[in-house]
C-alpha cells in the first residue's frame, strides 16, 4: 500500500513543543532547576533564622544554596532524561537541523516514503499541495485563488507557497527540522528559500531526487485513490484497497474504493488525469528539474532510483538519512 499515514496539513503540533530546540536544552533545563532549586534554599534558610546575625544568615543561606544547587541539578538532569530522552537522542543523532527536500515529478514516491522518513527522523513532512488542498476545502482566499490553477496542474504563485512555508517553518515541531515535500518549484522558489533559512543559520541539508520512468508515472498517476482524512494513497494495480471491485469495463467501482482502515470513502484528485499529468509533468521538466543543477554544487543532492520495489527505494533512502 502506498502509505502516506498523517500529514502535518496547517498542524500546530503540540506533541513536540516541549522538544528541545538545540541538544544544549538538557543543560539549560538542569542549570534552571540549579538556580531554583538554590534560590529557593537560600530563601528558605533565612527565614527559618529570624534571630542570628547577618553573618550567620549568609553561611546558612549560601549552604542552602549550595545544597538547593546539586538537588534542583539533579532533579533538573532526572527530568530532562526522563521525559526527553528519545527526542534528544535523535537530534544529536541527525544534528544540525535537518532542512530536507524531497524532489521528483508528480507519482515518483515522495508521498509514499515522506512518512518513513518521518517515523524515521521525527521531523514532519511539509506538502505544500496537501497544504494548498486543505486550503481548497476549506475554501479559504488562498484555497480560492488556488483551485483553478491546480485542477489545471499549473503551479500555484510563488508567493502563496513561499509564505506558507515561511510561516510553517516557524512552528515548534520545525525546530529541530523539516521534509519539504513539493517545494520548491522552480529557481524563484529555491532562492527564496535559501533567503529564508539563512535567517536562522540554517540550509538546505538533503535533496532526495526520486527518479522515474514517465510511463509508470502516468501508470501510478492514473490509478491513484486517496483517504481525504489521513492522507492514505491506494492504487487500482499496485496496492488497492480491500473493499475494491471491478465493473464490467474491468475499472474499479467507485462506490466499493473504501479507506481500508476507516472506511470512508476514497477519492480520486481532480489533477489525478492523464490530461493533468501532461501539464503537471511539463511544467516540473521546466521548472522544477533545474532546481537540481541549483542545489548539484553543493554536495547534498542524492538521486535515488524511485522505479524499484516500494523496500528497496526505502532501503536506499534511509542509508541516504545519515
Ligand atoms: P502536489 O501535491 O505536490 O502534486 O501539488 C499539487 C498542486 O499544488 C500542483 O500541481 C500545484 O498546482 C500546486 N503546488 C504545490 N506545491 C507548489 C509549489 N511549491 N509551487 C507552486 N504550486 C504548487
Amino acid at each position: 500500500m502506498f502509505q502516506r499515514g498523517a500529514r502535518f496539513i496547517f498542524s500546530r503540533a503540540s506533541s513536540t513543543a516541549a522538544a528541545p530546540a538545540k541538544n544544549c536544552n538538557k543543560k539549560l533545563y538542569a542549570g534552571a532547576a540549579s538556580v531554583v532549586g538554590a534560590s529557593g534554599a537560600a530563601a528558605y534558610m533565612t527565614q527559618q533564622r529570624p534571630d542570628k546575625t547577618l553573618c550567620d544568615d549568609l553561611t546558612a543561606g549560601l549552604t542552602g544554596a549550595a545544597a538547593g544547587m546539586i538537588l534542583g541539578g539533579l532533579g533538573g538532569y532526572y527530568f530532562t532524561s526522563s521525559t526527553l530522552s528519545p527526542k534528544v537522542e535523535k537530534y544529536e543523532k541527525y544534528w544540525p537541523r535537518k532542512c530536507m527536500m524531497l524532489f521528483g515529478a508528480p507519482g515518483a514516491g515522495k508521498g509514499t516514503q515522506g512518512p518513513r522518513i518521518v517515523d524515521e527522523l521525527g521531523i514532519p513532512q511539509l506538502s505544500t499541495g496537501d497544504m494548498l488542498r486543505g486550503a481548497v476545502a476549506a475554501g479559504t482566499p488562498t484555497g480560492k485563488k488556488a483551485k483553478d490553477v491546480m485542477a489545471r496542474g499549473e503551479l500555484v504563485s510563488d508567493d502563496i507557497v513561499v509564505g506558507i512555508i515561511e510561516e510553517r517553518i516557524k512552528d515548534p515541531d520545525c525546530a529541530t527540522g523539516f521534509i519539504l515535500d513539493g517545494f520548491p518549484r522552480n529557481l524563484e522558489q529555491a532562492k527564496a528559500l535559501d533567503a529564508m533559512l539563512a535567517k536562522t543559520g540554517d540550509t538546505v541539508s538533503k535533496v532526495l531526487a526520486f527518479e522515474v520512468d514517465a510511463q509508470l508515472l502516468e501508470e501510478r498517476i492514473c490509478g491513484r485513490w486517496m483517504d481525504k482524512a489521513s492522507g492514505r494513497s491506494y492504487h487500482v494495480k499496485f496496492a488497492p484497497p480491500k473493499t475494491m471491485k471491478l465493473g464490467p469495463d474491468g475499472k474499479p467501482i467507485a462506490g466499493t474504493m473504501k479507506d481500508d482502515i476507516s472506511g470512508d470513502a476514497l477519492f480520486q484528485r481532480p489533477d489525478d488525469t492523464a490530461e493533468a499529468l501532461k501539464k503537471r509533468l511539463k511544467e516540473y521538466e521546466d521548472k522544477t528539474v533545474p532546481i537540481l543543477k541549483y542545489y548539484g554544487p553543493r554536495g547534498v543532492v542524492k538521486m535515488i532510483n524511485g522505479g524499484q520495489d516500494i523496500k528497496k527505494v526505502w532501503s536506499d533512502v534511509s542509508t541516504s538519512l545519515v
